[in-house]
């Protein structure tokens, strides 16, 4: 009997990265999975290589509400319920305040905030009516500050507010809600910094390395394994809590 038997789980912006690696550990324990993805294809192709329990791939953006709608009603005809969801999806739009377009700060609060809103709002029909549920948001280091990222920093704020506020809401219906605020973690999005900073890839995290108190940076692995304790039933006394998974560095 593994944890997530017969559990349905849906993990957004899950084609790679820190979703990809969080659909596989909870297909690994036993969940039935459902990939949201931009890109259908991407989503289907991760889905496909989960390897375990049943998982469906799904183009969706998390920032538009139809897409929002049309994504998780198919989960629950496929894949009949929605026990879980991670609100995974994410973007940068890196620049120091005085270059920073007003695009690119709608950007990011549209796929940070708004996306994890409209996806929350959605399967909390299902949840409460089944009286059962755990939200998982993703936050980051950078909510405390960080130069060049007064759009991301300020999302990431808030998903800790909107944490806390859905889980005093959605408490009395058996819903826990949480957030992970990773550290460094190595994926595309830290490479995608690196070559902004102009540094190779390696050389950044080598620098983060050594400046991290457990002298490593983090795999999506790391958050994988603080999501699938945080949305499993050992973890049903806690809710509005934000995990900070960053080896110890608040940078
Ligand atoms: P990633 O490798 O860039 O993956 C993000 C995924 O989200 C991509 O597949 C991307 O699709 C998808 N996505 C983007 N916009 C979307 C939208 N509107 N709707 C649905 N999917 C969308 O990023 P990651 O490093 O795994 O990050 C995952 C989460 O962790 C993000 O919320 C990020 O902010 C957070 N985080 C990461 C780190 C880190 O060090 N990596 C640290 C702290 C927090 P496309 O490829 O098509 O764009």
């Amino acid at each position: 009997m593994s944890r997530y038997d017969g559990r349905v789980v849906i993990v957004t912006g899950a084609a790679r990265g820190i979703g990809a690696a969080t659909a596989k550990r909870f297909a690994s324990e036993g969940a039935d999975v459902a990939v949201l993805d931009l890109d259908e294809g991407a989503a289907t192709e991760t889905a496909t290589g989960l390897g375990a329990g049943r998982a469906i791939g799904l183009g969706c953006d998390v920032s538009d509400a139809a897409a929002v709608e049309r994504a998780v009603t198919r989960v629950v005809e496929e894949l009949g319920k929605v026990d879980v969801l991670v609100n995974n999806a994410g973007i940068t739009r890196d620049n120091l305040l005085f270059k920073m377009t007003e695009e690119d700060w709608d950007l990011v609060m549209g796929v940070h905030l708004k996306g994890a809103f409209l996806m929350s709002r959605e399967v909390q029909k299902h949840m409460v009516q089944a009286r059962y549920g755990k939200i998982l948001n993703l936050s980051s280091v950078s909510a405390l500050g960080n130069r060049g990222q007064a759009n991301y920093a300020a999302a990431k704020m808030g998903i800790q507010g909107f944490t806390r506020t859905l889980a005093i809401e959605l408490g009395p219906m058996g819903i826990n809600v949480n957030a992970i605020a990773p550290g460094f973690i190595v994926t595309e999005m830290t490479d995608a910094t690196a070559r902004r900073l102009k540094v190779e890839p390696e050389q950044l995290r080598q620098m983060n390395a050594d400046a991290n108190p457990v002298r490593r940076v983090g795999h999506p692995e790391d958050i994988a394994a603080a999501a699938a304790f945080l949305c499993s039933d050992e973890a049903s006394y806690v809710t509005g809590q934000t995990l900070y998974v960053d080896g110890g560095a608040k940078i």
